[in-house]
């Protein structure tokens, strides 16, 4: 159990898995501390709000109410203004209504708080009896204020008793008769009534008023009365016993009245005077004051827990707020922790995969993943070892066939060149027959089956030599040859081609020159001149009316290379859009144009191979009927002037100076040797021959030539052999040895100069890099004479002359055998016979100094059956 847990490392899914999980439950820890954090605050914040405030409110309230319900109780004290009685009920109803609220907010307090609420609704029952009692005071004055009672009640009563008694003693007195002594009694009686009289009054007034005069007047008035007492006192012995008595009851009413009125001076001085007032003093303000004290404290107490319950939820929230900076930097710690995991268990493997597939795709198909773990990734980079494995197998199989698909290709290449040389051999003894036959009598009818045959092996033979190119092409064979070339003279030849051609159909033909061309560029001139030709023959094989021309654009140019537009333009034909690409492939034609125009089909493919090699490719564009424009653009070499001046000068070489040179030509065919040993037998070199690597040994060992040209593939012995053979003999070491080989391509060349070779050329061979080789490697130094070539500018104008049958029939015979140099000295040769051959003769100087063997095979025919027609015509005049 424990081994299997082991052996399976944790996958990559899983630990995403694990990261983000925690991550998450990481983030929503944090999340949950926040949200009971913040609840705790707003709890906290709800209870202040619901409670707290609302209830220092209610509080405050009352105490307001309770301010002013006393102030309203004192102005009605004061005042007696019945406003003040109701404005006391409003402020009442306020204070009961902050009360009841309080209560109901009391609910939830603790035990002290709730007790306050109690203490206070008591204090409130209790106090709410003082004012009915207050206002019952203040309307019953005598029981609110004593002193006025007393004067009222008691001091009056004494006052009319003492006023009854005196008048019933004056009324007594009268009876007795008014003697002297009488009528002094009765004067102090009334003296002593009115003295009486005042005094009482003025004590009752002191009572009802508190008026402090009374003090002064009450002692004097006193004193006075006491005077008239005395006075009436000492009467007594006059009196009757009835009287007497009376005087006693005065006397007793006169001592309580003295009494009474020292009663109502204190109680006026107390601070009873006034009930009212001092139950409000006593009870009112105080027991207000108590429930105010206890109100003040209620609300203390509610702003102490107010603050509190705040800095509680401030500490939530600060706990809160620290929590989350806390979870969130845990959350990042660990976000960077499994992007740096994740980089190393993930990224950096995928990195070093891509790497790995980089190596791949570069081409190193042994580059190996390294299986790093077993996860995922592990998994891929094992599968990825064997699918590289899987590719190097694929991709050894694919060598294979690839392989067997160029030996394939090569042997047909082989079969290609092998049948055109098996077809040519017959071939040029048809032609040749069919010559002969012409010159014989024949009946028009077996003349023009002889001239069908002619034609036909013709045409044979040019497609035969279109196809060797193609399959040459095709098959790599083909190597340009890149030399200093003057641009100029190319284009002058291709135009003196053209413009007779163009003339020979009414067509005008001009050439174009944009920009400054630069004189001379490295390419291969021939191959240049093929594809341009090829080009403006369609041009005009295809174009019944109007012109073509050749135009030339420097694209850009410095003093190292040229970027240049050949373009090739006519009013012919055109070509439908859909052949447009078609006409490139070998033996494709357009449409049914074939029977009306003649021509192989490969000219355009040829081209294309051509222009491609030279690192370019063949453009068109075409209208039906409008017209045609066929245009490639070249990259190419600047060359400097003199370089081309040295080529140029072997033109016009007549021979050699010093003693005559032997030279060994080595080839199987005959045909191939002609050409040399005539052009080089002209120029004075001894001449002799060999077909193949044995007999030439033998020939160099007996004849000892200055140099050999040797061909490569031979019968018997190929001439790579032979050359080392020669190179093994001490007297054949140094022998100069140019190889001429067909297989022309780099490796080739390579493989024949490391055999020994001194040079190589390739076939078909170019006598002027010939006469180059053997100047170079026998140090000649060539003789010339001043060219009496056929004039530079012959009349284009006029017309071409047929020469003579024999000169006719050498001239093919050369063409065919690509004997440029043999065409041209022919030229000279026709020119010099008559002078209406030199437009002829200018013509075939031009194409085989353009190596134009099709070209030359072409004119000729045509004018050999023109001449054949009218010879036939003047020999039915003649007969
Ligand atoms: P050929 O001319 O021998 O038939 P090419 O390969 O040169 O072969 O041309 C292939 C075909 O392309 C021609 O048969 C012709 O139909 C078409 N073509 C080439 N050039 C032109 C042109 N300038 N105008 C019209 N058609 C052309």
């Amino acid at each position: 159990m424990r081994r299997v847990f082991r052996a399976r490392t944790a996958g990559i899914g899983t630990k995403l898995t694990v990261g983000f999980g925690l991550l998450v439950s990481l983030t929503l820890l944090v999340v949950a501390l926040a949200v009971v954090a913040g609840r705790d605050a707003t709890r906290d914040i709800e209870v202040s709000e619901a409670v707290r405030a609302p209830a220092s409110l209610a509080s405050a309230q009352a105490q307001d109410a309770l301010l002013r319900m006393q102030l309203h109780l004192r102005g009605y004290l004061v005042l007696s203004d019945a406003e003040d009685i109701e404005q006391y009920h409003v402020a009442r109803q306020e204070f009961e209504k902050s009360l009841a609220s309080l209560h109901a907010l009391a609910a939830g307090w603790d035990q002290d708080d709730r007790r306050r609420i109690q203490a206070l609704s008591e204090g409130y029952a209790r106090w709410k009896r003082l004012p009915p009692q207050l206002f019952e005071l203040h309307e019953d004055s005598l029981r609110n204020r004593p002193a006025l009672r007393l004067s009222r009640v008691d001091v009056q009563a004494r006052r009319v008793r003492v006023l009854a008694e005196t008048e019933a003693m004056i009324a007594l007195q009268k009876a007795r008769g008014a003697d002297a002594a009488s009528r002094e009694t009765l004067a102090a009686l009334f003296t002593f009534q009115s003295s009486f009289d005042a005094l009482a009054t003025n004590v009752m007034a002191f009572g009802a008023s508190g008026e402090s005069s009374f003090k002064l007047t009450y002692s004097p008035q006193l004193v006075a009365n006491a005077a008239f007492w005395d006075t009436l006192e000492a009467r007594r012995p006059w009196l009757t016993p009835q009287q007497r008595d009376h005087l006693d009851r005065i006397a007793a009413a006169r001592v309580e009245l003295t009494q009474l009125a020292l009663q109502v001076r204190a109680i006026l001085d107390s601070d009873r005077a006034f009930e009212d007032l001092y139950l409000y003093r006593t009870e009112v303000v105080p027991q207000a004051r108590a429930l105010i004290g206890l109100l003040q404290n209620v609300t203390a107490r509610q702003q102490a827990q107010l603050q509190v319950d705040l800095a509680r939820a401030k500490d939530s929230l600060a706990r809160s707020r620290a929590q989350t900076v806390a979870g969130g930097l845990l959350a990042l710690a660990l976000g960077v922790a499994m992007a740096f995991l994740l980089r190393r268990s993930v990224v950096g493997p995928v990195q070093r995969l891509t790497s790995v597939a980089g190596q791949i795709a570069a081409g190193d198909i042994n580059a190996q993943a390294r299986a790093e773990a077993s996860d995922e990734i592990g998994m891929l980079a094992t599968s990825f070892n064997t699918m590289t494995a899987r590719l190097a197998e694929t991709i050894t199989n694919l060598e294979a066939a690839k392989n067997a698909a160029e030996t394939a290709n090569r042997a047909k290449s082989a079969f290609l060149a092998n049948m055109s040389h098996e077809l040519r051999t017959p071939l040029n003894a048809i032609l040749g027959y069919a010559q002969i036959l012409r010159r014989s009598e024949l009946t028009p009818r077996d003349a023009a089956g002889v001239v069908t045959v002619q034609r036909s092996g013709e045409h044979l033979l040019l497609l035969i030599n279109d196809m060797l190119d193609l399959a040459r092409i095709e098959a790599g064979k083909v190597e340009l040859y890149a030399d200093s070339m003057d641009l100029g003279t190319l284009l002058r030849i291709v135009h003196d081609i053209i413009r007779v051609e163009a003339q020979r159909k009414e067509l005008a033909f001009d050439h174009e020159v944009v920009g400054p061309l630069p004189a001379v560029v490295r390419a291969d001139e021939k191959r240049l001149r093929q594809v341009l030709l090829n080009l403006l023959n369609n041009a005009v094989k295809f174009t019944r009316q109007g012109r073509v021309s050749l135009r030339v654009t420097t694209l850009e140019s410095d003093d190292k290379h040229a970027r240049l537009r050949f373009e090739v333009e006519d009013t012919g034909i055109g070509i439908r859009a859909e052949h447009l690409e078609r006409i490139f492939r070998p033996f494709e034609q357009a449409a049914d144009v074939q029977r009306r125009f003649g021509g192989t089909g490969l000219g355009l493919a040829i081209s294309r191979q051509l222009v491609l090699l030279m690192g370019g490719d063949i453009h068109v564009e075409s209208r039906v009927g409008a017209g045609s424009r066929f245009w490639f653009e070249l990259d190419l070499p600047v060359a400097e002037h003199d370089v081309f001046e040295k080529v140029s000068q072997i033109e016009g070489i007549t021979g050699y100076e010093g003693r005559r040179r032997k030279v060994l030509v080595v080839d199987d065919i005959d045909a191939n040797r002609g050409p040399v040993l005539e052009f080089m037998g002209r120029l004075g070199f001894d001449m002799i021959e060999a077909d193949n690597g044995d007999s030439a040994i033998r020939c160099v060992e007996t004849e000892r030539p200055d140099i050999v040209l040797m061909d490569s593939v031979m019968p018997v012995m190929d001439g790579m052999e032979a050359i080392r053979r020669l190179r093994g003999m001490e007297a054949f070491a140094e022998l100069p040895i140019i190889v001429v080989s067909a297989n022309a391509s780099g490796a080739d060349r390579q493989a024949c100069l490391d055999a020994g070779a001194n040079a190589f050329l390739p076939k078909p061979i170019d006598f002027e890099r010939l006469l180059t080789e053997i100047a170079r490697l026998l140090g000649l130094t060539w003789t010339k004479r001043s060219v009496a070539a056929p004039s530079e500018e012959p009349d284009a104008a006029a017309p071409l002359v047929a020469p003579p049958p024999q000169e006719m029939e050498e001239l093919l015979r050369l063409a065919r055998f690509g004997n440029m140099r043999s065409i041209r000295t022919h030229a000279q040769h026709l020119a010099s016979l008559d002078a209406r051959y030199r437009p002829l003769a200018a013509r075939l100087y031009k194409l085989a100094d353009a190596f134009e063997t099709v070209a030359i095979v072409q004119l000729l025919k045509e004018l050999q059956e023109g001449s054949q027609t009218d010879g036939e015509q003047s020999t039915q005049h003649e007969g």
